[in-house]
């Protein structure tokens, strides 16, 4: 794979024509690419990595429009206007997201390396019925006038599609302004498009500076980590980015225990530190991707906290529109009275530690 990412991106798998250069492609998988109305599409670096003949690949499943995109019984009508507080008192660009106070997501472009299927940004991602308007320059002065905001979180779409000058003017911006603390990106690119990460865009984001850059990435099956992932996590780390990871659960992708504890046990691995899994949320035309919302919590219990290394556990959350919400598994306290506490660990052993009183 030696193409440059600009020329990967050119070259994004985007027909039918360019699909069958790598997988056998079902009757079902063709009626759903010829039939439905949506953005579909992946880099060939992705491509290559979709099993050629199974249509259940984890990689195939995340790429490939699905006709059960059609089916909406669970999902949310407007889910994004909702989930995002569009419709507030507060006036906002429409690049600016606001659920805390000290801390908004800035989205800044609408186009990704690949279009995932269960993306709750669909509406304006991938089936592009929501129109808005991203403005660099309109969000970065809301910003400035905001001194509470100590966190920029830089969304997209995919902001690491942006040049690397752009994103040195962004970054740029945001230093200088005497309240930001922080600079986070949430970037799918570190895994569908390695060959992102270049000696220019380390310069145009890394480097030490008082104010750091975090990078999330998404990966939700291990099979999505290759050597050359392994590559471009180290070179972000080289510049001084640390790179997190926000999983989103998926039925028949990640949602038994092996794939999910593999998945978790890879990343660290690769340098990358789990962060959040995601229940995969009501947007519209996604419900075969969901599972019932305890899921998560029962994997942690079962496949993460005790059976492996602790550093390998993310914190599984359902990002609502008034903020994430902690769905840990409660296993832990099994009986509190004034004299003690019992503790349950995770093998079902108990144990006991006197209460304390205020
Ligand atoms: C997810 C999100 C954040 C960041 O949340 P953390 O828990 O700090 O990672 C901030 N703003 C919005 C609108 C978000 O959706
Ligand atoms: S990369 Fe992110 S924004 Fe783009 S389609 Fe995937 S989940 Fe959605």
């Amino acid at each position: 794979m030696s193409e440059t990412w600009v020329e990967q991106i050119q070259n994004e798998v985007n027909t039918l024509e360019k699909l069958e250069q790598y997988i056998n492609i079902t009757d079902e998988e063709r009626k759903a690419i010829r039939t439905m109305r949506t953005k579909w599409g992946t880099t060939p670096y992705f491509a290559s990595l979709m099993d050629k003949d199974d249509p259940n690949c984890p990689i195939r499943r995340q790429v490939l429009p699905s006709l059960q995109e059609q089916v909406n019984e669970y999902g949310m009508d407007h889910y994004l206007m909702w989930k995002e507080n569009r419709e507030t008192e507060e006036v906002r660009p429409d690049s600016i997201a606001r659920q805390y106070h000290d801390r908004i997501a800035f989205t800044v472009t609408e186009v990704c390396g690949i279009y995932c299927r269960h993306c709750f940004r669909k509406e304006l991602v991938v089936d592009q019925e929501l129109k808005l308007r991203f403005d660099v320059d309109e969000g970065l002065a809301w910003i400035a006038e905001h001194p509470e905001i100590r966190d920029v979180l830089i969304t997209g779409g995919d902001p690491l599609l942006l040049s690397d000058e752009k994103l040195e003017y962004l970054i740029t911006k945001l230093r200088e302004m005497p309240h930001i603390e922080m600079i986070r990106i949430g970037t799918r690119l570190p895994i569908v498009l390695p060959q992102r990460i270049t000696e220019g865009l380390k310069k145009a984001i890394g480097g030490f500076h008082k104010v750091p850059v975090w990078i999330n990435t998404q990966c939700n099956h291990p099979k999505e980590i290759t050597g050359d992932t392994e590559r471009a996590i180290y070179e972000l780390m080289s510049c001084g980015i640390n790179v997190g990871n926000q999983a989103v659960l998926l039925k028949g992708i990640n949602d038994d225990v092996p794939t999910f504890k593999e998945l978790h046990q890879k990343l660290l691995r690769t340098r990358i530190r789990p962060y959040y899994v995601f229940y995969c949320e009501p947007a519209p035309g996604i419900d075969h991707f969901r599972t019932p919302v305890e899921k998560g919590a029962e994997l942690i219990r079962d496949a993460l906290r005790g059976h492996t290394t602790g550093l390998a556990q993310p914190m599984y959350v359902l990002a609502t529109n008034i903020g994430k919400i902690p769905l840990m598994p409660d296993y832990y306290i099994v009986d509190k009275d004034e004299k003690e506490y019992t503790l349950r660990n995770y093998k079902g052993a108990t144990t006991k530690i006197p209460n304390m009183p205020e």
